[in-house]
């Protein structure tokens, strides 16, 4: 190990601590105004005050200064589709003919690794660009867009979980597989890659109205087959969705009793949306320690309800943001956390600035039992971080230099901030993206 391999970064640094809804707003973070982090190989070692770390670093480390800016940890979504890049911002349907119209075709064209390498790419670079290091991310059905995007993911050496869409009916034929043959190729893809590096592999059937009961089953034999791997798939988005699965499935309770039936309820089962929730289905969610991701923008663009986040909380369910893109319509987490705030004033409630940066750190590597890695800037962590920067457009400088409190900046940040003030990401101490 040589001295070359410790670094620092001297700036303001904020970090989530807890959820405050658990341990209140002032126990919820915590922050150095003018902060030392230490990195050696990839991991954070050291994090305090400057004034308190500078003198115990040896004279040849060099010690970065970002100045006017703020650090905290990379931001995590819980939800994204990366065959959907291309199509973002797609007019005038709900999820349903969404997924017809527009969905389906762009996804069959990831039958062409050239193509799926393509997207991979500019995917990535997207999510960098916004700041977000980690990401849970459905490919398509053909097994080469999952191989696509982790060998993209790999040159990065980012920590990504993303599986191949289990879809056996309801859906084109050029997107359909089979049970045999979705688990045959999930099984081959989790053999190449889950556990690879900072890989991991989520089982990933679309949504309960395209897959057979068969499918299910065998989507949760794989969880039962290797350990450590995800579950990944929607939930009650839409009402239109919960009375098609209501028709598929008339012998299930209701739609998250049809996950629960095969076993894909669990600790790594992240199911997306949950808009419309009764309180069952949010105590067992809660009892089997399952997540939701709360994906404000698409949950707005496909008109399919506003999430109940007090409810979750009431509940203690795990509640990570997602993006949804290409349904959602940012990979900004800032702009995601900006509409999150804005679905809970549509419902009488106020989503303070620490529970919204939590959601999109901390509370993300909960929901994804990664929080002993990733998350915040605890010593031990891995160094995923991002810079963000205060004065990113004229009119934030302008804003900013009015505001009185932490707490205030952060809501300027998260309300009028998107990639333009993502000045920096870095993954295992690494840059992976540079603004200027
Ligand atoms: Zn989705």
């Amino acid at each position: 190990m040589t001295q070359s391999a410790i670094t620092a970064y001297r700036a303001a640094i904020l970090d989530s601590l807890g959820d405050p809804a658990e341990v209140g707003i002032d126990n919820s973070y915590r922050y150095f105004k003018d902060g030392l982090m230490v990195i050696e190989n990839g991991h954070i070692t050291a994090l305090g005050e400057a004034s308190d770390l500078l003198e115990t670093l040896s004279a040849d480390i060099t010690v970065k200064h970002y100045s006017d800016a703020l650090i905290i940890p990379g931001f995590i979504d819980t939800h994204i589709h990366y065959p959907q890049t291309g199509m973002i911002a797609s007019y005038g349907e709900q999820l349903l003919d969404w997924l017809e119209n527009y969905t389906f075709p762009a996804e069959q064209k990831f039958i062409d690794p050239q193509h799926a390498a393509e997207v991979s790419d500019i995917f990535i670079n997207e999510l960098l660009r916004n700041g977000t290091t980690t990401a849970l991310v459905f490919g398509t059905v053909h097994s080469t867009s999952v191989d696509a995007f982790f060998h993209c993911a790999e040159q990065h050496n980012l920590r990504m979980i993303a599986g191949k869409v289990m879809m056996d009916r309801n859906a084109p034929a050029a997107l359909t597989d089979t049970p045999a043959s979705s688990y045959a190729d999930s099984k081959a893809l989790i053999e190449r890659w889950h556990g690879k590096g900072r890989l991991h592999y989520a089982v990933t059937p679309r949504f309960a109205p395209t897959s057979t009961p068969e499918q299910l089953s065998l989507a949760g034999k794989l969880l039962q087959e290797y350990p450590g791997l995800y579950l990944h798939t929607h939930l009650s988005e839409n009402n239109n969705e919960i009375a098609w699965v209501k028709e598929l499935f008339p012998e299930q309770k209701g739609y998250l009793d049809v996950y629960d039936h095969h076993q894909l309820l669990g600790e790594r089962s992240v199911f997306a949306h949950g808009v419309h929730l009764c309180d069952d289905e949010c105590q067992r969610l809660a009892d089997t320690n399952s997540a939701i991701a709360f994906c404000p923008t698409s949950n707005l663009f496909l008109g399919s309800g506003l999430f109940n986040l007090p409810q979750a909380e009431t509940y203690k369910i795990n509640v990570g943001m997602g993006t949804d893109v290409g349904a959602g319509t940012s990979f900004s987490m800032l702009q995601t956390i900006n509409e999150a705030y804005k679905v809970m004033q549509l419902q009488g409630h106020k989503l303070h600035p620490f529970k919204s940066f939590y959601l999109a750190t901390l509370g993300g590597a909960k929901a994804l039992q990664l929080e002993d890695k990733i998350g915040n800037l605890e010593p031990g962590s891995e160094a995923d971080f991002v810079v963000l920067d205060y004065n990113s457009t004229p009119l934030m400088k302008y804003r900013m230099a009015q505001t009185q409190s932490l707490e205030e900046r952060l809501f300027v940040m998260m309300t009028l901030g998107d990639d333009r003030a993502i000045k920096a990401t870095y993954a295992m101490g690494k840059p992976v993206y540079r603004r200027d």
